[in-house]
């Protein structure tokens, strides 16, 4: 297994104001899988993102990344799977408003030490006859579009999405994830997502659904989930 997240726990706030978020979470997913993570808000799936990210910490249990735990790692090599290991995408695109659409992709091969070529990169992500605009010049689309370049340039292990398509229609958001699906398939990343797009049912490896800060259900190899099973 690639990632292996073993009883993972996480509380915020003090004593008296407690909030279990994460209360023994469990699952493993293999290299090269498209995770969905499923649950209703406030159930702990950014929490969790960003536990993953190296960006919070859990309480109690761990993570391992190719057979390592995350807790084990030196500062200096926890640095290093931040920077070149890990994309990270979110609903809000957060672009650099005064760097063309080249530029802002450019921004994320910044400390990568095996960045690819972003000419073939606009080209995949059909952002080629857009480089030189501006975000504000984009479509919501093409915005996020021009994100996940700037995530995904650096050829990360590991590819992090936290609801991308929360601030797009229908169609667009079908749009984001085959694109996501595609760079998936063509660069090998292990996708961690959390959407609520039922298009993703056709194309999750596994599905964890998360449920009073723990795995309620999960679905592994279903390349075709019930769409019931997708409802909260
Ligand atoms: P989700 O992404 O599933 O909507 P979150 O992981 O964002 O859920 O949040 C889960 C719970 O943890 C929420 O109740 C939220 O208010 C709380 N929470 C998240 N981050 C913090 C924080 N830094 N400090 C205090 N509470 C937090
Ligand atoms: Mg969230």
């Amino acid at each position: 297994m690639f990632i292996e997240i073993n009883n993972l726990k996480k509380s915020f706030g003090s004593d008296s104001n407690r909030v279990e978020v994460l209360r023994g979470v469990d699952f493993s997913i293999e290299k090269g899988d498209i995770c969905v993570l499923l649950g209703p808000s406030g159930s702990g799936k950014s929490t969790l993102l960003n536990i993953i990210g190296g960006i919070d910490d859990a309480d109690a249990g761990y993570i391992s990344i190719g057979g390592e735990r995350m807790a084990d790692m030196n500062e200096k090599k926890l640095t290093a799977y931040r920077r070149k290991h890990l994309g990270y995408v979110f609903q809000m695109y957060n672009l650099i408003p005064n760097l063309t659409v080249r530029e802002n992709i450019e921004v994320g091969a910044y400390l990568s030490d095996r960045p690819l070529d972003v000419d073939e990169l606009l080209q995949t992500l059909g952002l080629y006859e857009h480089r030189k605009k501006l975000p504000n010049q984009l479509s919501g689309g093409q915005q996020q579009r021009t994100a996940i370049g700037r995530a995904i340039v650096k050829n990360p292990d590991i590819l992090l999405c936290d609801e991308p398509t929360g601030a797009l229609d229908y169609n667009t958001s079908k749009d984001i994830l085959e694109l996501i699906e595609r760079v998936n398939q063509k660069y090998g990343n292990t996708v961690i997502m959390v959407t609520h797009n039922d298009a993703i049912k056709d194309m999750a490896d596994i599905v964890i659904r998360l449920r009073d800060g723990a795995v309620r259900k999960s679905y592994r190899n279903e390349k075709k989930i019930p769409a019931r099973e997708l409802e909260w």
